[in-house]
C-alpha cells in the first residue's frame, strides 16, 4: 500500500508540475502579446453632454492562464449615453472581468467593444483610460493631505476644482471639519477615515476627470446609515451627465439604475428593473433576497 501511495503521489506531483509548466508557458505567451496602442490611433469622438455610448458585441474572454474557463462568454449589450446600468451577479460571475476589458487591461479573444462607435483597440490606450473614471471597491488613501488625495484623480487640477468635486461627492463637509481642513494629513500615520469617507474620496477623485464613462465597483462593506445616505447622494451626483456601469451590492443603487443586468458564469442571464426581476423570481430575486434583505 505504501508503495502504491508513493507511486500515486509521484504521478500527482508530475501532473502538478506539468500544470505549473503549462501555466508558466501561457503566462509567457500572454506577456508576448501585450496590450498596446495602435500605431495610428483613431481620435476619440468629442465629449457629449450626457456621456459615452458603449457596446459589447459577442465578447468572449478567458484569462491567458486559464484558457479552459471563460470569464466572459458571448456577452452582448448596448448602453446608451447617459444610461446607468447596474451589474449584479454571484461571486465569480465575471463582473470585475468586464471592467478589466473595458479598461483594456486585457483584450477579449472574440468580439468587439465599442466606445461611441469606435473599437476600443483602435483608440490610444491612455486616451481610452482617461475617458473612464473608476471608483474601485477598496479605495487607497495615500500618505498625503486631503487635497492631494483627491487631486490624484487629475494632477493638474486647481485647489478650487478639487474643492468643487469634494462638494459634489459629499466629502467637503468632513474634510472641512478636520483639524487642518484640506491640509490634514491622511493615511496610516495621519487621519484615519471611515469606509464611507474613503468611498467619497474615491468618488471625488473620479469626478475630477469629468469622465464620460464611469465604472463603479461598489463596496460590499456595510456602512452606518448616515454614511450610506452620504455615499448614495455622492453616487447620484457622480452619475449625472455620464454613462455609468456599477457593480451593485445595495438596493438603493439598483433601484436608481435604468437597467439591471444579472450575470452568471460570464453570461447575461436576466435584464430588467428591480421590480420586474423580483417579480420574475429568477437568479436576481434570490440574490436580492440574500443581499439586500439585511440593509
Ligand atoms: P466577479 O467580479 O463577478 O466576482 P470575476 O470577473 O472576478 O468575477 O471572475 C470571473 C472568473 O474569472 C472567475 O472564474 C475567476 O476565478 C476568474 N478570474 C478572475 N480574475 C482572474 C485572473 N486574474 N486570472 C485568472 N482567472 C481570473
Ligand atoms: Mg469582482
Amino acid at each position: 500500500v505504501a508503495g502504491a501511495i508513493g507511486a500515486l503521489s509521484e504521478v500527482v506531483g508530475d501532473a502538478q508540475r506539468a500544470a505549473g509548466a503549462t501555466e508558466r508557458l501561457l503566462e509567457l505567451l500572454a506577456v508576448q502579446s501585450p496590450i498596446s496602442s495602435p500605431a495610428v490611433p483613431l481620435p476619440l469622438p468629442p465629449r457629449r453632454a450626457n456621456g459615452s455610448s458603449l457596446a459589447l458585441d459577442l465578447v468572449s474572454f478567458y484569462y491567458p492562464s486559464r484558457p479552459l474557463t471563460p470569464a466572459i462568454s458571448n456577452f452582448s449589450i448596448a448602453i446608451k449615453a447617459g444610461e446607468t446600468v447596474a451589474v449584479v451577479g454571484p461571486s465569480g460571475a465575471g463582473k470585475t472581468s468586464l471592467f478589466q476589458l473595458l479598461l483594456r487591461f486585457y483584450d477579449p479573444q472574440e468580439g468587439v467593444i465599442e466606445l461611441d462607435g469606435v473599437d476600443i483597440r483602435q483608440l490610444d490606450l491612455h486616451a481610452l483610460r482617461n475617458t473612464i473614471g473608476i471608483v474601485p471597491q477598496d479605495t487607497v488613501i495615500f500618505s498625503a493631505n486631503a487635497m492631494e488625495n483627491i487631486r490624484y484623480g487629475r494632477p493638474d487640477a486647481s485647489d478650487e476644482e478639487v474643492i468643487a468635486v469634494a462638494k459634489m461627492a459629499a466629502a467637503h463637509e468632513f474634510i472641512d471639519r478636520l483639524p487642518e481642513g484640506y491640509q490634514s494629513f491622511l493615511g496610516e500615520r495621519g487621519v484615519r477615515l471611515s469606509g464611507g469617507q474613503r468611498q467619497r474620496i474615491a468618488i471625488a477623485r473620479a469626478l475630477l476627470k469629468n469622465p464620460p464613462l464611469l465604472l463603479l465597483d461598489e463596496a460590499t462593506s456595510a456602512l452606518d446609515a448616515e454614511s450610506e445616505r452620504l455615499v448614495q447622494s455622492a453616487l447620484e451626483a457622480a452619475m449625472v451627465g455620464r454613462t455609468t456601469l456599477v457593480i451593485a451590492h445595495r438596493l438603493a443603487t439598483v433601484q436608481r439604475a435604468h437597467r439591471i443586468i444579472v450575470m452568471e458564469h460570464g453570461h447575461i442571464v436576466e435584464t430588467g428593473t428591480h421590480a420586474s426581476l423580483v417579480a420574475a423570481g429568477g437568479l436576481y430575486a434570490s440574490l436580492a433576497a440574500l443581499q439586500f434583505g439585511q440593509h
